[in-house]
């Protein structure tokens, strides 16, 4: 029988080929011009579950389709849903050395975009588990959900769980390589937050006005809204809303120790060096973690409307964000900013554009302690928890769908890779370790079941 590491040997070429067949497709959600890319990416993921032994078609959801697929080993056998996505963010950024959809092979990887986000981390898993099934080693069901709109907030995604429950099964355990690790230390994600986009708006006129005829006298709804907004956020970057924090838990004892290890390999130097930003609101490597995870944020992002002569527009509009943590509600959120707002002018509205709560999984479960040790082979030391502050907007509507389901997020993709930047890139030797990973992990959840 081929060894895991056998089989990687043998099929690295064929892998390769097939990274280049998905990442060669603009599968970009966010751009109405790609539906049809989206079909396509779609249709050749089917294919790919087909070559690794599961029945699988594409199941059309709006205009986002899902590549859906299913493998049982047994009625006996516990069900994991395999979660990930086929679209990718735009990439128009000018600092690409190549075109980022004429994918580049080196010996040492691949950059185009979506190879590491996160059509690369999906491959893997579907070459680990077609390497269990022709070794009749795979203790787990398995049900592939690979949708198409992950990048543009899974609007429609909590629509295709609930039209499709006959086909799904519910499962024991959710299984998504779509986080990342830094260097050598690999990583399983236990906490995501939530994310809500919104705008906030003060209209009092129906045109603009010239500032030399009624300037001093007409209101300027765009230094009201900075007042009110100003009246939101203290200097140290701390939420002043009234009721933000209520029901954000403290983190748990072992959540604590996971902020210090964090906190411990913190380097500002190279936050500083990566980002290009100097300015931060602590110094502090434990505070730095608890913020940028475990805390909610609110955040502005852009004005409107923008600066145009010396006219006083009719109306100003502010773009914000929250990142929620556990215990925190969307719509409560929203009230709780509008009631506030309307402090310093009753005409200011909020209105939310997308909201999903935060996501986690508890540490104790016992499909994240396997998960940790799953790293061992492959990388020679088990994997650290991390809380991440990013956001995936299909778990809420999963795990609405299949309440205390835990979703373990075993990450195959490096923060040098590029995520959502120019020049992205996958490296063939995490391929290859993903690939070991992932199978060893399955096959140590043959015995594990959620109730
Ligand atoms: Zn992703």
């Amino acid at each position: 029988m081929l060894s895991i590491q056998e089989f990687i040997k043998a099929n690295m070429s064929q892998y390769k080929k097939d990274m280049v067949s998905l990442v060669s497709i603009q599968s970009i959600s966010a751009q109405e011009n790609h539906r049809e890319d989206l079909q396509k990416v779609a249709t050749r993921a089917v294919e790919l579950l087909r070559e690794a032994g599961a029945s699988a078609q594409v199941i059309q959801n709006d205009e986002f389709p899902v590549a859906f697929g299913e493998i049982k080993v047994s009625n006996d056998a516990p069900w994991v849903t395999v979660y990930n996505h086929l679209d990718v963010q735009p990439a128009g950024e000018p600092q690409w050395t190549s075109n980022p959809f004429e994918p580049v092979l080196t010996e040492e990887g691949i950059q185009a975009r979506g190879a590491t986000d996160d059509k690369g981390p999906m491959l893997s898993i579907v070459y680990a588990i077609k390497h269990l099934k022709e070794t009749g080693q795979l203790p787990v069901n398995i049900q592939f959900v690979l949708e198409t709109e992950e990048e543009s907030g899974s609007k429609h995604f909590g629509q295709f769980l609930e039209k499709n429950n006959s086909l799904l099964h519910k499962p024991d355990s959710i299984l998504v390589s779509d986080t990342i690790f830094d260097g050598d230390n690999p990583a399983v994600t236990f906490q995501l937050r939530g994310l809500t986009l919104g705008v906030i708006e003060l209209k009092v006129g129906e045109a603009g006005v010239h500032s030399g005829m009624l300037g001093g006298l007409a209101r300027n709804p765009l230094a009201t809204l900075t007042r009110a907004i100003a009246t939101c956020i203290d200097d140290d970057g701390g939420v002043l809303i009234p009721g933000f924090y209520d029901g954000v838990q403290e983190p748990t004892a072992a959540e604590r120790k996971i902020i210090e290890q964090v906190a411990a390999r913190k380097d500002f130097a190279r936050i500083r060096a990566d980002t290009g930003f100097s300015e931060f609101y602590t110094q502090d490597p434990r505070e730095a973690e608890m913020r940028t995870t475990f805390s909610p944020t609110f955040e502005l992002h852009g004005y409107e409307p923008e600066a145009s002569g010396t006219k006083v527009s009719g109306y100003a509009k502010a773009n914000f964000s929250m990142r929620l943590v556990a215990g925190q509600d969307v719509a409560d959120l929203a009230g709780k900013l509008q009631e506030h707002l309307r402090k310093t002018h009753p005409g200011i509205t909020v209105n939310i554009a997308e909201g999903s709560t935060a996501v986690k999984t508890d540490l104790d479960n016992p499909f994240m302690e396997r998960a940790r040790q799953a790293y061992v082979p492959a990388f020679g030391r088990p994997a650290v928890f991390v809380a991440t502050g990013g956001t995936i907007g299909a778990f809420p509507p999963m795990q609405r769908k299949w309440p205390g389901v835990p979703i373990v997020m075993a990450a195959q993709s490096l923060m040098s890779d590029g995520y959502h930047a120019p020049n992205e890139n996958f490296k063939w030797q995490q391929a290859e370790r993903g690939i070991q990973t992932i199978a060893t992990y399955l096959m140590s959840i043959g015995d594990l079941r959620t109730s």
